[in-house]
């Protein structure tokens, strides 16, 4: 069995990709419900105007519903939008709607208009009663405001990469966004995850595509490889992770086992940190 010890502070994470795609959103929302299932408390913010990561946690987002847009432009409190996930009492998601389209511009003539996030996230963890152990952000496939919003707030950055033809192509400018925002906005942020998604070990391709990450990023790659799976791409339709939708299913096995391979791997930053 995998016993793990949910203690520490917060990690929040920020899953992002400026391709769409890849794989962000089902990422977050699986590792996220397998964290739950692992006795962690999650919490996962979907940074998205499309709403896919509130869709596949089965939480309301008409355009009526407190959402993010609410936080960030409005500074409602985090905790006045969150929803608990019909999936576990563990799972939380503070959902997007299609009000947050508007937001990027919005953002643009507001004051703190990076922090807008941090601010929020911050109050929310300070005067959380029942402490959450991840934030999982998920981000639009955009390198905007949005995004640099999510990169103010985290600690870690994961990246998700679909083992295909250009799969790297874009990761260079996404790395020296990284590094802009630790000058000048967030110098806690580092890349600590790469999870290699969308895996098909029958093409050569894929192989050469996860042999060049793991040559790139030694330390970052998660041993675990998420499968393609037709499992995967049908939960959402069923407003559920591939957790809840079929647990046995090589998908859910995968993601099970990087969520299990993030959270020891926090544990031994933690355990060298102090
Ligand atoms: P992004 O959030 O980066 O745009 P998504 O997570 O929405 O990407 O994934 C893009 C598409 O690929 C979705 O239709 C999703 O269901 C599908 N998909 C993601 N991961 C897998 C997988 N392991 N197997 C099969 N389909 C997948
Ligand atoms: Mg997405």
């Amino acid at each position: 069995g995998v016993s793990l010890a949910f203690d520490g502070p917060a990690r929040v994470i920020t899953v992002s990709n400026q391709k769409g795609g890849v794989g962000k959103t089902t990422t977050t929302v699986n590792i996220a419900s397998a964290l739950a299932s692992l006795g962690a408390r999650v919490l996962v913010i979907d940074l998205d105007p499309q709403g896919n990561a509130s869709t596949a946690l089965g939480v309301p987002h008409t355009a009526d519903t407190p959402s993010v847009y609410d936080v960030l432009i409005d500074e409602f409190p985090l905790a006045d939008i969150i929803q608990i996930s019909p999936e576990s009492d563990r799972l939380f998601c503070a959902p997007s709607t299609i009000h947050l389209a508007g937001a990027e511009i919005e953002l643009v003539s507001q004051v703190a208009r990076e922090h807008r996030l941090r601010t929020a996230l911050d109050d929310y963890l300070a005067g959380d009663v029942q402490p959450v152990d991840f934030v999982l952000i998920d981000c639009p496939p955009s390198l905007g405001l949005l995004t640099i919003n999510a990169f103010t707030a985290a600690h870690e950055l994961m990246i998700p990469i679909q083992c295909e033809y250009y799969a790297l192509e874009g990761l260079s400018q996404l790395l020296g966004s990284v590094r802009m925002i630790q000058k000048h906005l967030n110098p806690r942020l580092h890349l600590s995850t790469i999870l290699l998604t969308m895996y098909d070990g029958r093409t050569r391709l894929a192989q050469q595509v996860a042999d060049e990450v793991r040559s790139h990023f030694t330390e970052q790659v998660l041993r675990t490889v998420i499968p393609r799976s037709v499992r995967v791409s049908e939960a959402p339709s069923f407003g559920q992770t591939v957790i809840a939708y079929d647990g046995a299913s090589a998908g859910a096995v995968a993601y099970r086992e990087a969520a299990v391979e993030m959270a020891r791997r926090g544990q031994n930053n933690n355990e060298g940190a102090s």
